[in-house]
């Protein structure tokens, strides 16, 4: 049988926009010392704005990099690829037509048009420097073909309102916040640096997953959370994983909580509940 009080709290987070799919989470939400948080879509909003297009080859000037930038993203549902369709519509610029497109997760995405391969990729998946102002805090992608880079594209997105509160109360739980990104150092540094928290960047999917395990294996409780696809092998080796977002359905799946309505206030929330039910049982 099911101890009332847990049931009661249970439905009391289903209320709040909080589903949790496994009582023992509060438990163990209320032992971890450590949160990974994922940065896009998580901390910030994910709505990105293009700050700046940069040509990297005198072949193609501005419009001509949006065109094919927005035609690759067509394919990808990620918070990026929106930013970048919309400021295409917005200059007006007509997205070229892509044959094929995939999303590679937590890189970017790869096309072919006119039979050439295109990749719209973060700096890290690019692997070598480009030659442009870099604009504080920016999210940078590269365009290439046939590997060599034809333009960058600058982004940039904002914190959450309740992010910074939520560093208040991690604190006062005893709970270590450390954010993983698949961002560069530009871009990760300006987010954990507002927020006053530690962080690693460049981290691909199979990174924060190690993260995780190496804290696990440290002696760690973790919980994580995240948004994206990318997240979800994480959200399922964390000992909680929580979702945030009505978003990526593999990210629902794979976490023990769903905060439907994409708010750090809920996390928050998700902690207070957490301890108020454990205390309960005890
Ligand atoms: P995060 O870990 O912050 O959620 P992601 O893992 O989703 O970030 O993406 C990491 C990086 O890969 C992004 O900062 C971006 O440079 C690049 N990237 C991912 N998806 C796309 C896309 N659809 N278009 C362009 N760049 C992308
Ligand atoms: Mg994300």
């Amino acid at each position: 049988a099911i101890p009332l009080v847990i049931s009661r709290s249970t439905s009391l987070g289903a209320n709040r926009g909080l589903l949790v799919k496994d009582r023992e989470v509060y438990e163990l939400t209320t032992k971890s010392d450590t949160m990974i948080l994922d940065k896009t879509g998580t901390l910030t909003t994910g709505e990105f704005k293009v700050l700046a297009i940069d040509s990297l080859s005198s072949d193609y000037n501005e419009d001509e990099l949006l065109a094919i930038m927005a035609g690759i993203e067509g394919g990808s549902s990620h918070p990026i690829a929106q930013s970048i369709i919309e400021y295409a519509s917005e200059e007006n610029v007509n997205p070229v037509d892509f044959t094929s497109t995939e999303v590679v997760s937590g890189e970017g995405v790869v096309g072919t048009y006119q039979d050439t391969e295109y990749k719209l990729v973060s700096q890290k998946v690019y692997g070598k420097s480009i030659d442009i102002e870099i604009l504080p805090g920016a999210t940078i992608s590269i365009l290439t073909k046939d590997g060599e880079a034809l333009g960058a594209v600058s982004l940039g997105d904002e914190l959450k309102e309740t992010s910074k509160e939520l560093m208040t109360i991690l604190k006062d739980k005893g709970i270590t916040p450390i954010m993983a990104t698949g961002d560069n150092e530009n871009a990760a540094k300006g987010v954990a640096g507002t927020l006053g928290i530690d962080y690693r960047a460049n981290q691909s999917p199979q990174d924060k997953y190690d993260l995780i395990k190496s804290l696990q294996s440290e002696g760690k409780t973790v919980i994580m959370v995240g948004d994206g696809v990318n997240d979800a092998p994480s959200l399922a080796l964390a000992d909680v994983g929580v979702a945030i977002g009505a978003g990526t359905q593999v990210a629902i799946d794979s976490a023990d909580v769903v905060l439907t309505q994409s708010e750090p206030g809920d996390i928050e929330s998700f902690i207070e509940l957490s301890f108020k039910t454990n205390s309960k049982m005890n």
